[in-house]
């Protein structure tokens, strides 16, 4: 099979790139394949919305001075180029029918969040993750150039001289691998905190394209740096999240005792993930009391109130049960502010991506706002490239053995990782961890066999082995990074 560009992930990066290829009138032909549906992305499940300034400077200034104060060690440049540009992204899907949340006047609502220091999120109850989504894949759909392909599982890309030229995957329905020859192939994977026991995001994430781009060259940064987030409600083996606006809105955090904590309604999430940790690790509970909240400002977060009432709790009446959990992925594969990484023809973008924008410590609903606007900017690089067509006809052999099942191991490493590398961390902790790793991806080596499970499950130990060697390697805690 062969295209001109091979899109791998189905958020809203990919979306997004698709939408706006579309509207500037790129006439290529684009196949967006992934794991899943759309609907089981983490675009999906994005609910606070998106931070964006329109019109003055001082307010973008504003916005870029916050989201470094979060980050720390941000690429100023990037960081700069991107919030700047993210109006013109935006703005492009809202002219063609986006609506956000707006009053009688048509203004729009905005949301405050953790570390921001106006109202800059523009937000649609708290499902904006699915809104966007659901709009951005209608257009894509109506676009003939377009073919969706799901239940495929990429596990390595196809590297020719210096250049990638496509990618091999798994398909999961038919057992059986394909081949997928492409001038241009672009990494639009997520994030990897499901790689954790406890974390807020879908099954999909763990950090697949990381590895991916990995192993044919690519370089990957600050990939330590994972963000927790403090208000998660843990149901079974899922989480639900307690959306950041709702401290926005005047929730508080109280212990067993009903006492309040002082002082960390807009602590950053890092800080007030340790707080909450060390108490938990002390056996203290935590709970996020809502009850005071009007019910015109809970209908906003109709999603988060559905989906407790569904576990037999009422936001209005009860306080709810919180743990920190893994959320997003600051670093990843290094990109410049077009999703350009250093591998000829790969591309990244959205959260496996690093840009630079959320250098040591995301800012709250800054990565919708990379996954629209980066791939906006890569438009106009895709425009004027090179379109060099790939001719390779190389079969790849493997031996599927279907009956394999890594279920198990996938669930102890998850486990794992939030022991050893979770929110604080420690260097014995990491060594040991390590060498597991190595020594599982050694065994799995002995093995020619292949099957889904199996090579997600490789995917899964490549990435932890990235995510624990940098945080052996890191001395300085910043950011989300906490060693002792
Ligand atoms: C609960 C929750 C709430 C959030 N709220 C907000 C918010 O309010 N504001 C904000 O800015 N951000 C929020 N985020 C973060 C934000 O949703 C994500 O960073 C963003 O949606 C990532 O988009 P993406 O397109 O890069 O990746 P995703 O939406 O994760 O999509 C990646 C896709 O790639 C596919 N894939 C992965 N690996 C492979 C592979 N090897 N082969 C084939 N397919 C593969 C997956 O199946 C998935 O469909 C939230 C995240 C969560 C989990």
């Amino acid at each position: 099979m062969h295209t001109d560009i091979l899109i791998i992930g189905n958020g809203i990066a990919a979306l997004s790139l698709v939408y706006h290829l579309g509207e500037l009138g790129l006439d290529k032909k684009i196949i967006v394949l992934s794991e899943c549906t759309t609907k089981n992305s983490n675009s999906y499940l994005a609910q606070g919305g998106v931070a964006v300034e329109f019109g003055g400077v001082e307010n973008k200034n504003k916005h870029i001075d916050d989201t470094i104060l979060c980050g720390v060690i941000n690429n100023k440049s990037n960081t700069k180029i991107i919030l700047s540009e993210a109006e013109n992204s935006i703005t492009r899907i809202i002219d063609s029918g986006l609506i956000f949340d707006n009053d009688k006047e048509g203004h729009y609502l905005r949301r405050l969040e953790g570390g921001h220091s106006s109202r800059r999120i523009l937000y649609h109850s708290d499902t904006s993750g699915k809104h966007i989504s659901d709009f951005l894949l209608q257009k894509v759909k109506s676009n003939k150039k377009i073919t969706l392909l799901q239940n495929r599982f990429c596990f390595e890309l196809v590297k020719q001289d210096d250049s990638c030229v496509g990618a091999k995957v798994y398909n999961t329905k038919k057992n059986m691998i394909e081949t997928i020859f492409a001038s241009k192939t672009i990494l639009a994977t997520g994030g990897a905190a499901a790689l954790y026991k406890n974390t807020s995001n879908s099954d999909y994430s763990v950090g697949a394209g990381v590895t991916l781009a990995k192993d044919i060259g690519a370089k990957i940064t600050n990939i330590e740096f994972i963000q927790f987030h403090p208000t998660g409600f843990r149901s079974g083996k899922k989480s639900i999240l307690l959306s950041e606006a709702l401290r926005g809105e005047g929730a508080i955090i109280v212990n067993k005792d009903g006492q309040k904590l002082e002082g960390v309604e807009l602590l950053t999430r890092d800080k007030l993930s340790r707080i909450l940790y060390a108490g938990i690790k002390q056996g203290e509970e935590y709970f996020l009391d809502c009850t005071m909240l009007s019910d015109e400002v809970l209908n906003q977060f109709e999603y988060v109130r559905n989906s407790l009432r569904n576990c037999k709790l009422d936001m209005k009446v009860t306080p709810i049960p919180i743990v920190p959990v893994a959320h997003y992925m600051c670093g990843g594969i290094a990109t410049n502010v077009n999703g350009k990484t250093n591998i000829n023809n790969l591309y990244a973008i959205g959260e496996t991506a690093d840009t630079g924008l959320h250098g040591a410590n995301r800012l709250a609903s800054n990565s919708l706002t990379e996954a629209i606007t980066v791939p906006y900017l890569l438009t106009f690089e895709l425009i004027k490239s090179d379109w060099n067509k790939i001719d390779n006809k190389k079969d790849y052999y493997y031996e599927i053995d279907t009956a394999k099942d890594y279920s198990l191991k996938i669930e102890s490493l998850r486990e794992l990782m939030w022991q050893k590398c979770g929110i604080v961390r420690k260097d014995n902790l990491l060594i040991e961890l390590l060498d597991y790793i190595k020594s599982e991806l050694r065994e799995l080596g002995n093995d020619s066999m292949i099957c889904y499970s199996k090579l997600r499950y490789i995917s899964m130990l490549k990435t932890a082995k990235l995510i624990v060697a940098a945080s052996i390697k890191r001395t300085e805690n910043v950011g989300t990074f906490f060693k002792y």
